[in-house]
C-alpha cells in the first residue's frame, strides 16, 4: 500500500484550505449516516426525513458550507449551525501534479495531521480486481514494461521539472475534462503498525485510526476537485493508501457504506487490499454483496519464509491461513481476488520466485489475477528496483503457467504518488 509521499522542499507546502482553523471543537455533518444525519434533524425539532436533505447536499451536491444547503430554510440553517452543527467535510491542502496527469494530494480532517489520496486518470493499469476494465490485455504478448533509467535505493529526486504544486485546491471552473476513467487511492490511518519492510508509509509507524469521515472525505473532495459525475463517469477506488483497512475495520466499512448509500459509487467499483489480516479478512466475508468491495491481497513473496522477512505480519498469519480465510469471501460472477506482488529486486523477482507465486496462485483454487508492481525506491529502505527483464521475465512465466496478470503502470513517481512512496510530507 501507499503512503504520503515526501516532496523536496517541504517549505513550499501551502495551506489551501478556507476551513483551517482548529478543528474538533465543532459537530461534523460529514462522516453520519442517513439514520445519523435524521436524528440530527429530530434534535433540531425538524422531522426525520429531512436527514434525506441533509444527506443529499453534503454527499452528493458536495456543499462544504450550511449555509449553501438551500432546501433547509435559512432559520433551520441558522439553528443547526447555533447548535454546533458544520460540515466539516476534509480539505485537500495541497496538491502536487504528475507530469503523467496523476495528482497527489495532501488532506486534513479532524485535526492537524494529514493524509495522502492519490488521482490516476486513465487508471494504474490493474485496479479493478476482475481484470475486466483496466486497460491491458490479460497476458500481453509483448509486456510494456518501461525501463525506469537505473534509479536506485537513495537516488530519490526532488520532483522533477514539468511536474507541479498547485495553489488552489479546486480546478479552474473551465478545466477540461481530460480524462475518460479515473481511479481514486485513498488512505485509511495515519501512518501504518503492519511495518512491511518496502514501504515508506511504515516508516512513520501507527499514529491514528481514520474516522469513517476521514475516509469517505478524500474521495468526496477529490471526486469535487475533478468535477466527476457519480453515475456517469468511470470511476475506481481503492482502498491502498496510507494504512492497513482491516486494522480499521469499523471505520473503513463505515466509510464504504457511505460511498455506497449516500455517495452512490458501487462497490463493484472498488478494492480495498490488505497484507493478511485474518480477523479483517473473516468479517469482511461476512459483508453482504451490496456494499462489500472486491478484495486483493498484498502478496509480495513467494514463500512464507521470504514473505516473514519482507512482511513480519506473516509471522502472525502466514500465507495458508490468509488464503483458507479468503476462501471464505463469497464472489459475484466474474469477480476475482487480486494478489499484488511487489518485485523487490534480487529479493522477491527472481525467475524461481515467479514459479512459485504460479504455484501459489493456482494452488489457492480461487480465481484470482496478480498485479505485478516493480517496487519504487524510497529513502532509508535498503531494496533496489527489479531489471526491467527481470520484470518482463517474472510477467511472462505467470502468464505461461495460466496466471492471469498484469502489470501496474508506475504512476506519479516524479511527485512521489506510486505505489509504496507515499509518506506524511509535512508534520501538519
Ligand atoms: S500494510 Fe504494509 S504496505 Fe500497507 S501501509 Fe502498512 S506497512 Fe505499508
Amino acid at each position: 500500500m501507499l503512503t504520503p509521499a515526501m516532496i523536496g522542499n517541504p517549505s513550499q507546502l501551502v495551506s489551501l484550505d478556507a476551513e483551517s482553523g482548529p478543528r474538533g471543537s465543532l459537530r461534523p455533518l460529514f462522516g453520519l449516516d442517513a439514520e445519523a444525519l435524521a436524528a440530527c434533524m429530530v434534535e433540531a425539532g425538524e422531522p426525520g426525513w429531512r436527514g434525506t436533505q441533509l444527506a443529499e447536499a453534503i454527499y452528493r451536491q458536495r456543499v462544504k458550507d450550511l449555509g449553501e444547503i438551500t432546501t433547509l430554510s435559512k432559520a433551520l440553517r441558522r439553528r443547526l449551525v447555533e447548535s454546533g452543527w458544520e460540515v466539516r467535510r476534509p480539505g485537500i491542502v495541497s496538491v502536487f501534479t504528475s507530469v503523467d496527469g496523476t495528482e497527489r494530494y495532501l488532506v486534513r480532517g479532524q485535526d492537524e495531521q494529514t493524509v495522502e489520496a492519490v488521482w490516476m486518470p486513465e487508471g494504474d493499469g490493474g485496479e479493478t480486481g476482475d481484470g475486466s476494465e483496466d486497460g491491458q490485455p490479460e497476458m500481453p504478448r509483448a509486456p510494456s514494461f518501461r525501463r525506469f533509467s537505473g534509479e536506485r535505493v537513495g537516488d530519490h529526486k526532488s520532483p522533477a521539472s514539468g511536474n507541479r504544486q498547485e495553489t488552489s485546491a479546486s480546478l479552474p471552473e473551465n478545466a477540461a475534462k481530460s480524462w475518460s476513467r479515473a481511479t481514486i487511492c485513498v488512505s485509511s490511518q495515519v501512518g501504518c503498525a503492519v511495518n512491511c519492510q518496502f514501504c515508506l508509509t511504515a516508516k512513520l509507524g501507527f499514529q491514528r485510526n481514520l474516522s469513517a469521515g476521514e475516509i469517505a472525505g478524500q474521495v468526496v473532495s477529490v471526486l469535487d476537485r475533478h468535477g466527476v459525475e457519480v453515475g456517469r463517469d468511470r470511476i475506481n477506488l481503492v482502498f491502498m493508501g496510507m494504512g492497513e483497512p482491516f486494522l480499521n475495520y469499523d471505520n473503513f466499512m463505515a466509510a464504504v457504506r457511505l460511498l455506497v448509500d449516500e455517495v452512490g459509487i458501487s462497490p463493484q467499483r472498488m478494492t480495498v487490499s490488505t497484507s493478511g489480516i485474518v480477523p479483517g479478512i473473516e468479517r469482511f466475508a461476512r459483508e453482504p454483496d451490496a456494499v462489500r468491495p472486491k478484495l486483493a491481497i498484498s502478496l509480495n513473496a513467494p514463500t512464507d519464509a521470504v514473505r516473514g522477512e519482507v512482511m513480519p505480519i506473516n509471522r502472525k498469519w502466514p500465507i495458508e491461513a490468509v488464503v483458507q480465510a479468503v476462501r471464505a469471501v463469497p464472489l459475484r460472477a466474474r469477480e476475482r481476488v487480486t494478489f499484488e506482488y511487489v518485485l523487490l529486486g534480487g529479493v522477491t523477482d527472481r525467475p524461481e520466485h515467479a514459479a512459485e507465486v504460479a504455484r501459489l496462485v493456482r494452488g489457492t483454487g480461487l480465481p484470482a489475477k496478480v498485479n505485478l508492481i516493480a517496487w519504487n525506491p524510497g529513502p532509508g529502505i535498503d531494496y533496489t528496483m527489479p531489471s526491467a527483464e527481470a520484470v518482463e521475465e517474472f510477467q511472462r512465466r505467470l502468464a505461461d503457467a495460466g496466471v492471469p496478470v498484469y502489470l501496474r503502470r508506475p504512476r506519479g513517481r516524479d511527485i512521489f504518488a506510486a505505489c509504496g512512496q507515499l509518506k506524511r510530507t509535512v508534520d501538519k
